[in-house]
């Protein structure tokens, strides 16, 4: 699984601190470096580490916490709470309008798994026995149709195209085509460039514009760390994003995306993808990351 870096690094500060019968404001103080030195090894935003550790300092030391039975699991205790709120706190869960179709547009970088992604969210809602529309808005990447096509195929989901026309074009006339035909949403897979530019923004604008979407979804490769968290600074700061899909959590070994994205934006984490398989989509739940993430 993810995260063996860290996790195996907070499992060797933590079996220490448990051990202990008695803890010291200076044991406490030590654990605490070392999962500063663990957060930033993984790539965590600095900024982030500093709060995370003076928020658990503050609840750990002082208090009774040093002078109840188990100090050490209480400490414990409170590095994962604090961690499980930097996530998010609770699951964020994926909106539905009362008035179908829900339209949700995907967005992201080239290579972070949008198309992939617009996939397994649509296979996640058919499984939930909704109607999923699946629209080919990324008209620049030309096998990006062909890939949403082959994978609507496979799940048996319908892909609405009108090849490379104008993808304002092709979201609106989608939008309407779910109506009519009773789909209950509709997922843009829009396209992705290789850097944040000017002109992809635009058109993100304009397509957000024309089919106000219920959700505006990031998606980002973990793997890519702070650079993950950076993008999804810039896109939150153009488009208003409404959620964060993390991808490829399966080979990110660190986690500074998975623990600092929503803190640093705001914008909660509302799907993990762990696997290049269609069914390796799951709803984010920040408690049970941190529990993962701790080991
Ligand atoms: P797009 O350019 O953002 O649309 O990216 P694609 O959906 O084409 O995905 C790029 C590559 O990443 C493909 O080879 C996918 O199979 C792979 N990929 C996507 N999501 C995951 C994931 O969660 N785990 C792994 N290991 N690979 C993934």
């Amino acid at each position: 699984m993810a995260f063996e870096g860290l996790t195996g690094r907070l499992q060797s500060v933590f079996s220490k601190l448990r051990g202990k019968g008695k803890v010291t404001e200076e044991d406490v103080n030590e654990a605490l470096r070392e999962v500063r030195l663990a957060l930033l090894e993984a790539d965590v935003n600095f900024k982030v580490v500093r709060d995370f550790i003076n928020k658990v300092r503050e609840r750990a030391i002082g208090q009774e916490v040093l002078k109840s039975f188990t100090p050490g699991m209480v400490v414990i205790d409170i590095v994962n709470k604090e961690l499980t709120e930097l996530m998010g706190g609770t699951h964020s869960k994926l909106a539905r309008s009362t008035r179908p179709p829900t339209v949700i547009m995907m967005a992201g970088l080239q290579g972070a798994g949008k198309t992939t992604t617009s996939g397994k969210l649509a296979r996640l809602l058919q499984k939930q026995n909704h109607k999923p529309l699946l629209v080919a808005a990324d008209i620049y990447r030309p096998a990006a149709i062909k890939q949403l096509q082959i994978l609507g195929e496979q799940i048996k989901v319908p892909v609405f195209s009108l090849g490379e026309t104008n993808p304002v074009e092709i979201a609106a006339k989608a939008v309407e085509h779910a109506k009519e035909n009773h789909l209950d949403y509709v997922i843009i897979d829009t396209a992705g460039r290789l850097h944040i530019d000017e002109e992809l923004m635009d058109e993100l604008k304009q397509i957000r514009d024309a089919v106000k979407p219920d959700e505006i979804l990031l998606v980002v490769d973990a793997m890519t760390g702070q650079d993950a968290v950076n993008v999804a600074q810039s896109f939150n700061e153009q488009l208003e994003l409404t959620g964060v899909v993390l991808t490829k959590l399966d080979g990110d070994t660190r986690g500074g995306a998975a623990i600092s994205v929503k803190a640093v934006t705001g914008c909660p984490i509302k799907f993990a993808a762990m696997g290049e398989k269609i069914d390796a989509l799951e709803p984010f739940h920040p408690e049970r990351m941190a529990s993962r993430i701790l080991g």
